[in-house]
């Protein structure tokens, strides 16, 4: 006989255990299977890893400046097997609490790899070798993504390297390449270089973080050339050949080449279908693999839905949040709000950190708005004075109203310190529409970071305070 609930979910990252938890708490039986551990990319491989290196970068770079607060410290020794230690305690606290919650919330969860078959059952290959059936009333699709290679560079573990593979190191290499300019290949060239790694990033585009407003991107490409890093953009990667003195070297076109320790490979991820779906499951991928799926977040077979990095959607942790949420509201058969895919918050943890929510302003442009915009520099921030970390600036984009005026908020954009903390006004103001007028009249506190989107609007009202 096989085991019978409300909701079935096939794999246990953020979006599938966001799933079962929010599921749970309506009160629905949930069963949520797993092949490896519950959490995730995000929380074993992402997020929260990278998150914690970049946290020990942060660390050398304010003791390296001790001595501008008048604190004599000696010169920091980074001693790198201690943050892989202290990142493991993190993760194994977090994941031990995800396992705490999922029991709290009465869902039955099985380790193994779980497979859609055509009658709508799931049938689960446990990692035991055991063999057990689940039916659903409901089934979620939720197995995620890994990491995408380039050809020529396939992952070794030993020298071209996978995000997996990089948060898995226990010791720094002396050199690296970073191949791609994206969000996560700038997490890791930023925490690579604070942590005194000699690093080249390799971007085939014409700028690093190209889905970013352009000025936001230059604060960071300049923010890294300060700290070392050699950026090149527009370069075409030829292929690698191994030396005998336990380095790489990557041929570029032009006849240039750079000599490494190990390569990054961070060129994107891809939606990971293996062993997901029997071959007559009525799923169907789209040409690049995502899972297609309609608004309600529906598959092509009724009453199986999809959720996560596995769709075509921005790949975030809290995007497959909002989709788990999304998902169990259909299913629960209450009324539900499409996610505003254009207007989710992003979130970038390098040095100078990026923050957006909403269109840039080349964007909105392209897409037919007339706007003003208006830039707020943390040079003039007192408290980005107090701590001593003045680039960066705050962009507000708005559509130009009917009288002339800077109307509704399209989109905020921030590099610079601490930003991703300070996104929330922005995000809030973006997604509900508001013009300046409307956010100018509320508070900010002084002195804070915060204050520099404040000024922005006020700016954007037609009358400035300090901006
Ligand atoms: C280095 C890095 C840094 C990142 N930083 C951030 C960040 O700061 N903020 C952010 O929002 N996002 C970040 N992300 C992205 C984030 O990790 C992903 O968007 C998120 O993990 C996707 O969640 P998911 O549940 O869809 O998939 P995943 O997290 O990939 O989880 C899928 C799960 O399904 C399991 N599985 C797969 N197939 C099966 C099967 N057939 N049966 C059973 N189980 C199966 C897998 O083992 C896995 O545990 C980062 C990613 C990386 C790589």
């Amino acid at each position: 006989m096989p085991d019978n609930f409300d909701l079935v979910v096939i794999g246990g990252g953020p979006a599938g255990y966001g799933a079962a938890l929010y599921a749970g708490s309506a009160g629905l039986s949930v069963g949520l299977i797993e092949k490896d551990k519950v959490g995730g990319t995000c929380l074993h491989r992402g997020c929260i890893p990278a998150k914690e290196f970049l946290e020990t970068a942060t660390i050398a770079r304010t003791v390296r400046r001790a001595s501008e607060f008048g604190i004599e410290a000696s010169q920091p020794q980074v001693k790198f097997e201690v943050s892989y230690q202290r990142k493991n305690k993190v993760v194994s606290q977090l994941h031990g609490g995800l396992q705490g919650l999922l029991k709290k919330r009465k869902v039955v969860t099985y380790l193994g790899t779980g497979t859609l078959q055509a009658d709508g059952s799931v049938e689960i290959l446990g990692n035991d070798g055991s063999t057990t059936q689940v039916v659903g009333n409901s089934v979620l699709l939720a197995s995620g993504s890994v990491p995408r290679s380039i050809p020529g560079f396939e992952f070794d573990g030993k020298y071209i390297l996978s995000s997996d593979d990089v948060l898995d190191l226990q010791a720094l290499p002396e050199s690296v390449v970073v191949i791609g300019g994206g969000a996560i290949g700038c997490e890791f060239a930023s925490m690579m270089a604070d942590l005194g790694v000699q690093v080249t990033m390799l971007e085939a585009l014409a700028n690093i973080l190209p889905g970013c407003d352009r000025e936001v991107a230059l604060v960071v490409e300049q923010g890294f050339k300060k700290k070392g890093i050699d950026v090149r953009t527009g370069v075409k990667i030829l292929g690698y050949t191994e030396t005998a003195n336990n380095t790489v070297v990557v041929s570029l076109d032009g006849g240039n080449q750079v000599e490494v320790s190990k390569v990054i490979v961070s060129v994107g991820r891809k939606p990971y279908t293996q062993d997901l779906l029997d071959d007559s499951s009525g799923v169907d991928l789209d040409e690049k693999g995502f899972v297609k799926v309609g608004p309600s977040l529906e598959t092509s077979r009724n009453g199986v839905y999809a959720i996560g990095d596995l769709i075509n959607t921005p790949q975030l942790a809290h995007v497959g949040f909002a989709e788990a949420m999304q998902a169990v509201k259909v299913i629960l058969g209450e009324s539900w709000l499409p996610i505003d895919y254009h207007r989710v918050p992003w979130c970038i943890y390098s040095n100078p950190e990026v923050a957006f929510a909403g269109y840039s302003e080349d964007q909105a442009k392209s897409l037919g708005y007339e706007v003003v915009t208006h830039k707020t520099r943390f040079s003039g921030n007192s408290r980005a004075m107090i701590i001593g970390e003045t680039e960066g600036l705050v962009k507000v984009v708005c559509q130009v109203d009917s009288t002339g005026k800077a109307g509704s908020i399209l989109g905020v954009h921030m590099a610079g310190p601490w930003v991703t903390e300070q996104l929330g006004a922005g995000y809030l103001a973006t997604n509900w529409e508001a013009t300046p007028d409307d956010v100018a009249s509320f508070v900010t506190a002084h002195p804070t970071l915060s204050e520099a989107f404040g000024e922005a609007v006020l700016a954007l009202t037609g009358r400035g305070l300090h901006g």
